[in-house]
């Protein structure tokens, strides 16, 4: 059977995905198999998220009735049903729902009767708390197929030190870090010195360590100390796969989808107040897009400043307000950085001035006419490839480009 949860938290505390890793215990003692643990993150825009959209599905063997039970119960006792926005969704099934619901969570939006008509066909057990918009996630998360999947080993923090400052030995993070990069990632930025990977929000979340396999995640957090954790739960996930990417074309991109954009830049980036970078793109038939890259992607915003127009690229990050947030882009045509100017005359050595459109330049000195500029060229300051932003800016779908490292 497939036991999906989402929106069991709020911002004051919980998480889904330790009430999760709570109920894989329960389910196992009351004698049911556990075979998989899938920790999925939903579509980034989604409006109603607390923080990374995530939902989970727990893959079990036994009475679906029990199970059913036990996880209502528990999302009873630890779910934040105080907060407003804290709607919980419990789904048990035993048939997988149609992916193609998991894919619309992922990509587009969904509505809380969507997902009940397709558990009401699947014959499911479920139940929505309050308004039921959890049912959403907890029916992407049963019907989730991941064609590719990443790990990642969550540690949570013992109860009674929920809401204090976590101990966690910076140094063993990035000694984490480099002893399995780039088979684990994202635990910390080394370049910008900050780590990624231990949360500030008052959640049970400890720390999550993220990488290619179990056994690679389990061989980093080896390395970690710090305070000693309540319990630690290995999640496959679709974080780390641009999932929630399709292909678009600028002039027929909708408001909070995900996209790959091929575009010609259309004039340098600006930088506006905060830092926050802007470049306009052009489509085939002249249509712009905006694109984003705001201060916390640090140093990923000298790439975007770096372009000039006429350059091809293919933008890949979500479209929200009219502007297409940057997760990372390929410069895929790099035109010459060349300036034009008027040539010095070879008489009298005085820099010529024009001589009026497309009339050449002419000395002023001597009167002496020259047809040709004077171009200097100067050396691009980036290359065609990939670039993207820094661990610290990554949204948790955002595949990193390590992750492609060794592929054809
Ligand atoms: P956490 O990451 O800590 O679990 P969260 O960011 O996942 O928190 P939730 O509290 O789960 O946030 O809130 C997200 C809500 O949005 C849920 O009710 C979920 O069912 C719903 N939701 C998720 N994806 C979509 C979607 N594509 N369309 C409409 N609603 C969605």
């Amino acid at each position: 059977m497939f036991i999906g949860i989402d929106d069991t938290d709020s911002p004051a505390g919980m998480c889904t995905t330790y009430l999760g890793a709570v109920l894989v215990r329960r389910l196992k003692s009351a004698g049911l198999t556990i075979r998989e643990t899938r920790l999925v993150r939903l579509n980034p825009n989604a409006p109603f998220k607390t923080r990374g959209n995530a939902a989970i599905c727990i893959e079990a063997s036994g009475r679906p009735e029990t199970a059913f039970s036990i996880a209502a119960a528990l999302i009873d006792d630890l779910a934040d049903l105080s907060c407003e926005n804290t709607n919980p969704g419990l789904v048990v099934t035993e048939e997988r729902p149609d992916p193609a619901f998991y894919w619309k969570a992922v990509r587009d939006f969904c509505t809380i009767e969507e997902a009940k008509e397709i558990l009401e066909e699947n014959c499911a057990l479920y139940r929505g708390w309050k308004n039921g918009r959890g049912l959403i996630g907890a029916t992407a998360a049963a019907a989730s197929v991941l064609p590719d999947l990443t790990s990642e080993l969550l540690a949570y923090r013992r109860r009674e030190v929920w809401g204090t400052p976590r101990s966690v030995e910076k140094a063993s993070i990035f000694a984490a870090e480099a002893a399995t990069y780039p088979h684990t990632w994202d635990s910390a930025d080394p370049q910008n010195s900050v780590v990624v990977c231990v949360p500030h929000t008052p959640d049970p979340v400890l720390f999550g360590i993220r990488g290619e396999s179990e056994a690679w995640v389990r061989e980093a957090r080896a390395l970690v100390r710090a305070e000693e954790s309540e319990i630690e739960q290995i999640w496959v996930t679709n974080q780390g796969t641009d999932a929630h990417l399709v292909d678009g074309t600028i002039g027929r991109l909708l408001e909070g989808r995900s996209y790959r954009v091929q575009g010609t830049v259309a004039e340098r980036a600006t930088t506006g107040a905060g830092g926050h970078v802007s470049l306009t793109i052009l489509g085939t038939d002249g249509e712009r897009l905006r694109c984003m890259a705001y201060e916390p992607t640090k140093g990923f915003r000298e790439i975007v400043r770096a372009l000039l127009p006429g350059d091809g690229i293919l933008a890949v990050g979500s479209y929200k307000n009219e502007s297409l947030n940057l997760e990372k882009l390929r410069a895929d045509r790099l035109v010459a950085d060349r300036l034009l100017r008027p040539p010095l005359c070879p008489d009298c050595g005085r820099r010529m001035t024009s001589a009026g459109r497309d009339k050449g330049y002419k000395c002023r000195e001597c009167g002496r006419r020259a047809g040709d500029p004077e171009i200097i060229t100067t050396p691009r300051a980036i290359r065609t490839g990939w670039y993207e932003v820094p661990p610290t800016a990554r949204r948790h779908l955002s595949k990193p480009l390590v992750r492609d490292q060794g592929e054809a």
